[in-house]
């Protein structure tokens, strides 16, 4: 299943999942759009499996060090994460401050299973997990890039009994290896950097455990929530130039940190990647690199409104990690954050242009 190439980032990225060598052949099979299959081989019908799907997985699976169940979102992902370990009554710990929709899902759509449900912040104090089902992390959390010891977690969670489940979607498959570090499980948001073009959505989960991932794959069966093979093809093409475009997004945030850190228009400055960022110890610590996605604060909804006016190479936009520089302003979306907080996604245009646009935009 998962195969120790020895290969860089880059090699990976570009060699994960693809078809075998034949003459005549494509670098990367095409889309398998097929609803039916002639019965004897692999697939039979395309709820159930198809070869597109699992081209990607592969090259995930590989990537995250596990076996890769592929879903039509990350909240797709992460829902059906959800449903499959917990039962009714079960205690699950949840980031108070990580991507909203995954603690309304447990809210609203879990309601009927009565869950003993545990909010805690990133940055901790981390609650005694005895009794726990399972803890989900979000480490770099999103928006607010706060970062908690996964390993310590991970030994902490399995000596309660607990799962421990990782949303990697800000780190992304190069910047972090959750199960490497102990848990059991990553989810991720491939919409983000991996399909990285801001055109597909999808979402992975991936784990150590066979039973748990054909328990995930019964449930994607059953359940229909099944991904498009285009989208899938489409993600897939994007993983290609992950590694190439991860390292322009976090040159670029490194050079947008430096050039904010003391700007007087700018409070609360985070980048996990920057020497003096609080959650920069225990990040580079259990990081392998950083990504491109820089939170900090302007005074007020007028002055993010400002700022958006006179950039020309900053999108407003909800999402991040694709090759478009963009800025969320999170208070919109219902995060418990302050107004003018705002999450900044470093895309692959040239450094000096996005730092000159948006010291042009702050002034
Ligand atoms: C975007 C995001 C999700 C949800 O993913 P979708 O593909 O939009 O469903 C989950 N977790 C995090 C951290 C995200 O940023």
């Amino acid at each position: 299943m998962t195969t120790d190439t020895g290969w860089g980032d880059g090699t990976r990225c570009v060699h994960g999942g693809e078809p075998e060598r034949v003459g005549g052949g494509p670098f990367m099979s095409s889309p398998v759009f097929a609803s039916a299959f002639h019965l004897g081989g692999d697939d039979t019908y395309g709820r159930s499996g198809n070869p597109t799907w699992r081209a990607l997985e592969t090259a995930l699976g590989e990537l995250d060090g596990g076996e890769c169940v592929l879903f039509p979102s990350g909240m797709s992902a992460i829902s059906t994460l959800l449903r499959s370990v917990l039962d009714a009554g079960d205690a699950v710990v949840l980031p108070s401050d990580g991507y909203f929709l995954t603690r309304k899902y447990v809210a609203q759509e879990l309601a009927p299973l009565r869950l003993d449900v545990r909010e805690t912040p990133t940055a901790g104090p981390w609650p005694d997990l005895t009794g726990v089902r399972l803890v989900l992390l979000e480490s770099p959390s999103n928006p607010g890039l706060d970062v908690c010891d996964i390993a310590g977690l991970a030994e902490a969670a399995h000596a309660a009994g607990a799962l421990l489940a990782v949303d990697n979607t800000t780190a992304t498959p190069l910047g972090q290896r959750p199960l490497a570090l102990g848990a059991d499980v990553v989810v991720a948001s491939d919409t983000k950097a991996v399909a990285g073009h801001s055109d597909v959505l999808l979402g992975h989960v991936t784990v150590s455990d066979p039973d748990l991932a054909e328990r995930l794959r019964s449930a994607r069966t059953v359940s229909g929530a099944i991904p498009g093979p285009f989208e899938t093809w489409l993600a897939h093409r994007g993983l290609g130039t992950l590694d190439l475009r991860l390292a322009r997004q976090a040159a670029n945030a490194a050079a947008l940190h430096a050039a904010l850190r003391d700007h007087p228009a700018v409070t609360g400055l985070r980048w996990p990647g920057a020497a003096d960022d609080p959650a920069h110890e225990l990040a580079a610590r259990q990081m392998r690199r950083f990504g491109g996605v820089l939170t900090f604060q302007l005074a007020g909804l007028p002055e993010v409104e400002r700022f958006l006016a006179r950039s020309r190479l900053i999108n407003a936009s909800t999402s991040f990690g694709g090759l478009h520089s963009n800025l969320d302003r999170r208070a919109q979306w219902g995060d418990p954050v302050p107004e003018g907080l705002v999450r900044l996604s470093a895309g692959c245009e040239d450094t000096d242009d996005l730092v000159a646009d948006v010291l042009t935009a702050l002034s």
